[in-house]
C-alpha cells in the first residue's frame, strides 16, 4: 500500500514514496493550492 495525493482540478498524482505526510504546497502540473489534494491510498 502506498499513500499518494490527487489533485481534484487536474487529477495529477503526486506519489510520496513513504517519504511524506503532506501534500505538496501546489500542484506541479496545474498550480492549485495544496487544498486542492486529497489523500488516495493504493496497493
Ligand atoms: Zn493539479
Amino acid at each position: 500500500m502506498e499513500l499518494t495525493y490527487k489533485c481534484l482540478i487536474c487529477g495529477y498524482i503526486y506519489s510520496c514514496h513513504g517519504q511524506c505526510g503532506n501534500p505538496p504546497e501546489k500542484c506541479p502540473d496545474c498550480g492549485a493550492p495544496k487544498e486542492n489534494f486529497v489523500e488516495v491510498e493504493e496497493d
